[in-house]
């Protein structure tokens, strides 16, 4: 994929970007080598201080990187302008917290004293999607930055401004030499950094694709990955649910960010006795989506971030509507410039079809009837992706019985699935393996290191 800014909103190219070549590359992943060491060293208090002065950074230059993201992904300004705030919590949340999620764990054993001491691990390399242009970013480095290991950021190609502003950011707010680096190249160079010696682990946010090749080639060189793929979370509505808030959280869930999302509800199992009132006010808050310019704020439906993930997203609309799917709105890219996708909603999808099987990236929302509670329990297992998933009911005791069954990494009663710093964030299955953010999430990219004193 070529590295250029596309607005998404016009589908206009604004600016190629030439990969680095190959001394550039060496001389960034050398730089990381070069600064491990010294970074290591530093004190907690030092490093966690760099990520004060990049949260008020984040929040000094909030306006114009969040038009940034607009413009260069599509996202809502609105929603661009949360993200940014986001990003500045998480790296205010390590800097208060690394220490305690850090500190060292006394273990009773048959030494005088023994513990486990967390050590930094090196450079990490962050391989990130385009859909939260610095959360994704942020989300990885602030953690891995706290525990003492530089960050090499190979971004995706459609967002080379956001990748840059990163490196600003981090630069302005006086990272030493080395200890964060964009490396603006193509994906099928990504290999050949893993295999570098400077890099020591890596994470990886994007399709299962490129979660296999990427884990593939970390294996070949024994370094550790975590991997947060794609998801098809799913959003059940009990016979007692709050049909008009779950329904209102239903259309946020699946529609914001153009529904580009990994843990967006993606496949709504709804009870057959509720089936009814729940989809009337589905279908109302669907109907009520504005598409439009997504740097104006009336605008409450984005444009999808690229033509051929547009176009990838139709065809699965199309084969599941083959296969038998009712479609009730939407349905086809939108008639005017840019790469829009109209607010879809798909009915009575069953297995074999994309929109039950796979993840649908984009505002399409696929609704599956069940009987009763025990038949939506089975629904919502039944996907190779087990990321997030949500349940809606009064009773939360019922929720949370529920919940706990649900074969996911993050479930959530009578909320939509959401990240926050505070709290593990993962999955299972084909989503990939470990956490990020919270105390899990930093401990992923260290040494725990067990001591043992006689
Ligand atoms: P990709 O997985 O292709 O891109 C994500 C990141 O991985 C980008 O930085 C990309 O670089 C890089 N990458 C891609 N292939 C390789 C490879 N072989 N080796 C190393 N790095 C690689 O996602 P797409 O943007 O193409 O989106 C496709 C689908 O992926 C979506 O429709 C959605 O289903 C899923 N996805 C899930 C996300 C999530 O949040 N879980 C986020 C984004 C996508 P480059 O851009 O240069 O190709």
């Amino acid at each position: 994929m070529p590295i250029a800014h596309t607005n998404p909103a016009t589908g206009e190219l604004v600016r190629r970007f030439d990969a680095m070549d190959d001394a550039a590359l060496a001389a960034r992943l050398d730089a990381a080598q070069q600064a491990a060491a010294d970074w290591a060293e530093r004190t907690l208090a030092e490093r966690c201080s760099l990520l004060i002065r990049v949260a008020a950074l984040l929040r000094e230059r909030r306006d114009d990187l969040a038009r940034l993201v607009t413009i260069e992904m599509g996202k809502l300004i609105g929603e661009a302008e949360g993200e940014i705030d986001k990003c500045a919590w998480v790296c205010e949340h390590y800097a208060e917290h690394a220490a305690a999620y850090l500190a060292d764990e006394a273990i009773a054993s048959d030494a005088t004293r023994s513990l486990i001491a967390c050590r930094p691990l090196g450079p990490v390399l962050a391989v990130m999607p385009w859909n939260f242009p610095f959360w994704q970013v942020f989300r990885c480095a602030a953690p891995a930055l706290a525990a003492g290991n530089p960050v090499l950021l190979k971004h995706a190609s459609n967002v080379p401004g956001c990748a840059l502003a990163v490196e600003g950011l981090l630069r302005d707010a006086g990272a030493p030499d080395g200890v964060f680096a964009t490396l603006l190249i193509e994906a099928d160079r990504v290999e050949a950094v893993i295999a570098h010696p400077a890099v020591r682990a890596v994470s990886l946010t994007g399709s299962d694709a490129a979660g296999r090749k990427v884990a593939a080639a970390a294996g070949a060189h024994l370094k550790k990955t975590v991997l947060e793929l794609g998801g098809s979370d799913a959003f059940v509505v009990l016979d007692d649910a709050d049909l008009d808030r779950a329904a209102d959280m239903a259309v946020t869930s699946r529609f914001m960010n153009a529904g580009q999302s990994c843990i967006a509800a993606k496949r709504f199992i709804v009870l057959d006795a509720v089936e009814a009132d729940f989809m009337e006010r589905l279908r109302a808050g669907i109907e009520a989506l504005r598409p439009g310019d997504p740097a104006h704020r009336e605008t409450t439906l984005a444009p999808m971030a690229r033509a051929d993930l547009r176009d990838d997203l139709h065809a699965q609309v199309q084969v599941s509507m083959d296969a038998g799917a009712v479609l009730a709105m939407g349905g086809q890219p939108l008639d005017r410039p840019g790469f829009f996708y109209a607010p879809t909603l798909l009915e009575h999808v069953s297995p074999g079809m994309p929109a039950y099987d796979d993840e649908l990236f984009g505002p399409v929302a696929a609704v599956i009837d069940a009987a009763d509670e025990e038949e939506a329990l089975r629904i919502a297992n039944d996907s190779r992706f087990g990321l997030g998933g949500s349940v809606w009911t009064r009773d939360a005791a019922r929720g949370e019985a529920f919940a706990r069954r649900m074969q996911c990494g993050c479930a959530f009663v009578n909320g939509m699935v959401k990240s926050d710093p505070r709290l593990p964030f993962g999955g299972i299955g084909d989503l990939g393996y470990g956490r990020e953010l919270s105390r899990l999430g930093i401990r992923e990219f260290v040494n725990q290191q067990t001591l043992w004193v006689a």
